[in-house]
C-alpha cells in the first residue's frame, strides 16, 4: 500500500517536503525550510516524524530554500541515501544551501555575542560542513530522462519554469503513478520555459502559492519604467529586494530591454548581492535550460555594476544620486538589502519596490501591509520611503496558470492542494471542481493518505 503524507507546505507556503511509503521503503520528494513566522521556523528545530536514516532517497524539484533548505540538517541527522535533482538545479543549490549555512551561522555568531538567546551557547540548524555534507549526495537527473531508484520507484523531471533548474517530477511506484508540480512558473515567462504537463496519472500534487489569485497583465517592464523614472524625478533611490536566484536576473533583463528603448537615461543600475552574481553567472552556464542566448545574457546581465565586495556595497549606501539597487534577500529576511532598507527606508524620495511573494512574518509582508517601521539589526527604522508592488514579475503560475497546467491532464483519481496559505489552496480547489469537477483536497501537515 503506497502512502502519501506532507511534512510541511500542508496549509502554508513553506518547508515542502512530501513523503512517499511503499512496503517499508520511503522517499521524500523536496526538503525545504520552513521560513516566516517564528511558529513555522521553530518546526525547522522539530524532528521529522520518520527518522532521517530511514528516508531512502529525496527528490528534489528545484533550489528554492523553501524546498531544499533543511537537506543539510536532514544529512547532519542521518540520511544516507541519494539525493535527485536536474543539474542546474544541484549547481543553484550549492549556491543556496551554502549561503543558507552561512547565514545559520552568522546568526547564532550574532546571538551568542549579544547574549540574545535562551540557549547557551545558541546553535546554527546547520553549518558549512552540513551544507556541503549534503550536496555530497547528489545525483542528477537529465530532464525528460527517465530513471529507476533501487527501490522500485520511476522518475521523470519535466520543465517546471520557475527557477533554472525547476522541474515536475512524476514519480511511478508499485503501479502507480504521482505527478508532483514543484513550483509552477508562468506561461511566456521571458526568461524560463513553459511549464509542461500532460499525461495519464493517477494522483497530482500542486502547489498554490497564488490558488486565489490572478496576475496583472501589464507589461513588467513598462511597470518598473513607471516606478523607476518617478522614483528618480525626486532624486531617489529604487531599492528592489529581489531574490538572487531568478528574480534578480529577470530584472535585469527588463532593464535591459528599457536602457535598450533609450529609457531611464544614465541612471547606475547596481547588482548588490554577492549570490546573485552567481546565480547571474549560472544563467549564462545553463543556457540550453532558459530562453535567453549566450548574446542576451552577455548584454542583459552586463547592465548592472557588480558589487561583490562588503566596500563597494558600503559605497552604495553613501551614494546620494538617483540610482538603481537589486540586492538579496527577496522578502528582506536577511542579506545586503537591509542596509540599503535603512539607509534609504527614511527619506520619502526613495521607493521600496517589492518583486516577489512576501511570506507572512517578513519584512516585506510588513512593508507589504503599510509597516511605518521595521526592526532592522535590533533597531526600529522609521519607513518614509514609497513602497511599490510589482506583481506580474512573479516566478509563480497564477490561478489560471495553474488551471492552465493541471487540465494538460487526463482526470487524476485525486489532486492535492499544498503549498499555499489556507485562502489560496481553498479557492483553487473550488475552481478545481467548479472547471474540472475533479476530486481534490488540501491536505493537513502530517495527515495520511492511502494512494
Ligand atoms: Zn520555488
Amino acid at each position: 500500500m503506497l502512502k502519501l503524507k506532507s511534512l510541511g507546505a500542508a496549509g502554508t507556503v513553506t518547508g515542502a517536503k512530501h513523503l512517499l511509503e511503499f512496503d517499508s521503503h520511503r522517499i521524500l520528494i523536496d526538503c525545504g525550510l520552513f521560513q516566516g513566522l517564528k511558529n513555522l521556523r521553530e518546526q525547522n528545530w522539530e524532528p521529522l516524524p520518520v527518522p532521517p536514516r530511514d528516508i531512502d532517497a529525496v527528490i528534489l524539484t528545484h533550489a528554492h530554500l523553501d524546498h531544499s533548505g533543511y537537506l543539510p540538517r536532514l544529512v547532519r541527522d542521518g540520511f544516507r541515501g541519494k539525493i535527485y535533482a536536474t543539474e542546474a538545479t544541484r549547481d543553484v543549490a550549492e549556491l543556496i544551501l551554502k549561503d543558507s549555512a552561512f547565514l545559520q551561522e552568522k546568526d547564532a555568531d550574532f546571538l551568542n555575542q549579544h547574549h540574545l538567546s535562551k540557549h547557551q551557547p545558541a546553535l546554527p540548524l546547520y553549518g558549512i560542513r552540513d551544507a556541503q555534507r549534503a550536496l555530497e549526495h547528489f545525483t542528477t537527473v537529465d530532464f525528460n530522462e527517465v530513471i529507476e531508484l533501487r527501490n522500485g520507484v520511476s522518475l521523470q523531471f519535466r520543465h517546471a519554469g520557475h527557477i533554472l533548474g525547476a522541474a515536475n517530477a512524476e514519480i511511478q511506484w508499485g503501479g502507480t503513478r504521482m505527478m508532483f508540480s514543484g513550483d509552477i512558473g508562468r506561461y511566456g515567462d521571458p526568461l524560463f520555459p513553459d511549464p509542461v504537463s500532460g499525461g495519464n496519472v493517477d494522483y497530482i500534487m500542486v502547489e498554490s502559492t497564488y490558488g486565489n489569485r490572478v496576475h496583472s497583465d501589464e507589461d513588467p517592464a513598462e511597470a518598473l519604467a513607471t516606478v523607476a523614472e518617478r522614483t528618480i524625478k525626486r532624486g531617489g533611490t529604487l531599492i528592489i529586494p529581489a531574490f538572487a536566484v531568478g528574480r534578480a536576473q529577470e530584472l535585469l533583463y527588463h532593464f535591459w530591454k528599457l536602457k535598450s528603448a533609450g529609457r531611464l537615461g544614465s541612471v547606475p543600475i547596481f547588482l548588490d548581492s554577492p549570490m546573485a552574481i552567481d546565480a547571474t553567472e549560472l544563467m549564462s552556464r545553463h543556457s540550453q535550460h532558459h530562453r535567453l542566448d549566450h548574446e542576451t545574457c552577455r548584454k542583459a546581465f552586463g547592465i548592472a555594476r557588480y558589487t561583490d565586495d562588503v566596500e563597494a556595497s558600503k559605497a552604495i549606501t553613501a551614494n546620494p544620486f538617483p540610482k538603481i539597487v537589486i540586492s538579496a534577500s527577496g522578502m528582506a529576511t536577511g542579506g545586503r538589502v537591509l542596509h540599503h532598507l535603512k539607509t534609504f527606508g527614511p527619506d520619502p524620495k526613495n521607493t521600496i519596490l517589492l518583486s516577489g511573494f512576501q511570506a507572512m512574518g517578513t519584512r516585506g509582508h510588513a512593508l507589504q501591509q503599510g509597516a511605518k517601521e521595521l526592526k532592522i539589526h535590533g533597531m526600529w527604522v522609521p519607513i518614509n520611503a514609497e513602497v511599490a508592488q510589482i506583481g506580474m514579475l512573479s516566478a509563480h503560475a497564477d490561478s489560471n496558470e495553474l488551471m492552465r497546467w493541471l487540465s494538460g491532464f487526463n482526470e487524476p483519481k485525486r489532486v492535492f492542494i499544498v503549498h499555499g496559505e489556507p485562502d489560496a489552496s481553498e479557492a483553487l480547489r473550488v475552481r478545481i471542481k467548479r472547471e474540472l469537477g475533479w476530486s481534490s483536497v488540501v491536505p493537513r501537515q502530517d495527515q495520511e493518505f492511502q494512494l
